[in-house]
């Protein structure tokens, strides 16, 4: 990575320097034809890339540029500084698969049965028929890779051979490149995908997966908790990979599986050499990076470096990662015509089946900063995320209020590069901008958040939850009381019914 540095920044000093004398040569009154039979100094204004930052489990609350007070992430708080910060953006759901589904597909997750948190050997839930979001910035001309964490399942069914190419994936509904793992990294099988298949797979060691019962005859959590570097503490105790149990059953595939310190520093390595590859070109690259999600196992120079647990230094590590990336923008010469999108998939989580000592260590850290709720929760802590876009040639620096969602980016991107839309798809996702750009402060006019069983709708400053649990109707101003602390039902009965009838005539559109 230090002699790719060298050679590039080599580079980008050259470029500065010709650039410098065009200057000059412009300011001297140079005829233009002369500039024009200069040989490709001067390209066409290229269409801006887009990297999407795609952060597991970050809360509202976790970022210094968020007000985090106990932890440092200069590395995003700068693409804060050059960009939006955005006060009021949200993810659709409160936990992983469906808000991954309603970012790629532009649809509410909720909408169809089975768009829940997905195990490690689902078939995948996204129609391959039907447009993404890569899929736009492929009509567009781009080209597209998503780098990370996947977990929309693969192929087309539950029982497949993991040992030979898995079909249809992240390939299959607009990526040119995919370098995944299947799900999450507390599910089997803990191994990377390249494109259609597994990486690093012996012959003769064939992999095995089972949601159901054990395979294999390796030890598992619940057998022999004494063999673990990372105790569960709810579940995560079928097979053991690299001292830390697992949901599901594995075996085989010694080779191919992966150590989870390596995992953020592995998926950097992809996502920068797909950028370098493609400084060329137009390109979207979908980053969805493993941290925060547990199980929070940092690369060694991370650990005990936060001063938090694992958690607080699996932060650190997300945004030495996210720095890597800026700075190799920058180095390339690309920052100002990248777009950057910062968020995370849904709210935060202490304790997430780990004793990681999360709880612990916590040390007055409010992951979810003012709001009330966390990961699966319908209140605001489950899906109000942080959301910044930069676009240094664009996007005048600062904070928006506008009320923006993932759910929105397709077809945003999808108006902007004017690629049409067909109806019946991506149908509740909207143009919106103006608003991520920073022309419109507004954003949507109303939204929904889904809990983990839960829906509220959120309208200007009201948002209405119907009943759950033992919970009857709640309304809350969340411009008065942002922390959702008083239930104002008795008080606004209008705005409760209106609210109410708003949600029911949602829900039943198809
Ligand atoms: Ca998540």
């Amino acid at each position: 990575m230090l002699n790719y540095r060298a050679k590039n920044s080599r580079k980008h000093a050259f470029q500065k320097f010709f650039n410098g004398i065009l200057g000059k040569m412009i300011l001297t009154g140079l005829p233009l034809s002369f500039l024009s039979s200069l040989p490709c100094l001067v390209s066409a204004q290229q269409k801006p890339n887009v990297v999407l930052i795609y952060i597991d489990d970050l809360g509202y609350g976790d970022l210094s540029c968020y007000g985090a007070t106990k932890i440092a992430t200069p590395n995003v708080d700068l693409i804060a500084k050059r960009g939006l910060k955005f006060t009021n953006g949200h993810t659709t759901s409160a936990t992983c698969t469906p808000s991954r589904y309603a970012l790629m597909s532009g649809e509410y997750p909720w909408r169809e049965k089975g768009r829940n948190i997905l195990p490690g050997d689902a078939a995948l839930i996204l129609s391959t028929n039907k447009t993404s979001l890569p899929k736009v910035f492929k009509a567009a001309g781009y080209q597209t890779a998503i780098v990370g964490k996947w977990h929309l399942g693969l192929g087309d069914k539950v029982s497949k051979d993991w040992n030979g190419d898995i079909s249809p994936g992240p390939n299959e509904i607009g990526f040119d490149y995919s370098f995944i793992f299947p799900a999450t990294a507390d599910r089997v099988p803990t191994v990377f995908m390249e494109n259609h298949s597994v990486i690093g797979l012996e012959k003769g060691d064939s992999i095995e997966v089972d949601y159901g019962k054990k395979v294999g005859d390796e030890p598992t959590g619940k057998e022999h908790p004494e063999l673990l570097k990372l105790p569960s503490s709810v579940g995560h105790n079928n097979t053991i990979v690299n001292g830390i149990g697992r949901i599901g059953y594995m075996k085989g595939g010694k080779k191919a599986r992966w150590t989870d310190e390596e995992l953020a520093p592995t998926f950097l390595t992809k996502a920068m050499q797909f950028i370098e590859k493609n400084q060329k070109k137009p390109f979207f690259l979908y980053y969805a990076l493993n941290d925060i999600h547990v199980p929070r196992m940092p690369a060694t120079m991370f650990k005990g470096k936060s001063e938090m647990g694992y958690r607080g230094d699996a932060i650190l590590e997300m945004d030495w990662a996210v720095g890597e990336i800026t700075k190799q923008l920058d180095e390339l010469g690309l920052t100002k015509n990248t777009i950057i999108i910062f968020s995370s998939d849904n709210g935060p989580v202490l304790d997430d089946g780990y004793a990681d000592e999360a709880i612990a260590k916590q040390n007055g850290h409010l992951p979810a900063g003012p709001l009330r709720g966390a990961k699966t929760s319908v209140y605001e802590g489950g899906t109000r995320v942080p959301f910044i876009v930069s676009w240094p040639e664009k996007i005048k620096p600062g904070q928006s209020d506008a009320l923006v969602n993932q759910i929105d980016l397709l077809a945003s991107f999808a108006g902007y590069f004017k690629v049409p839309i067909k109806n019946g798809e991506a149908g509740d996702s909207e143009n919106q901008f103006a608003a991520f750009t920073g022309a419109d402060r507004v954003g949507r006019k109303m939204m929904i958040e889904e809990g983990y069983n839960n829906l509220a709708v959120v309208k200007g400053n009201w948002k209405y939850i119907a009943p759950f649990g033992k919970n009857g109707d709640q309304l809350f101003d969340l411009k008065a009381d942002i922390g959702e602390k008083n239930n104002v039902v008795a008080k606004f009965p209008e705005k409760v019914s209106e609210l109410k009838s708003l949600l029911a005539t949602e829900t039943s559109k198809k």
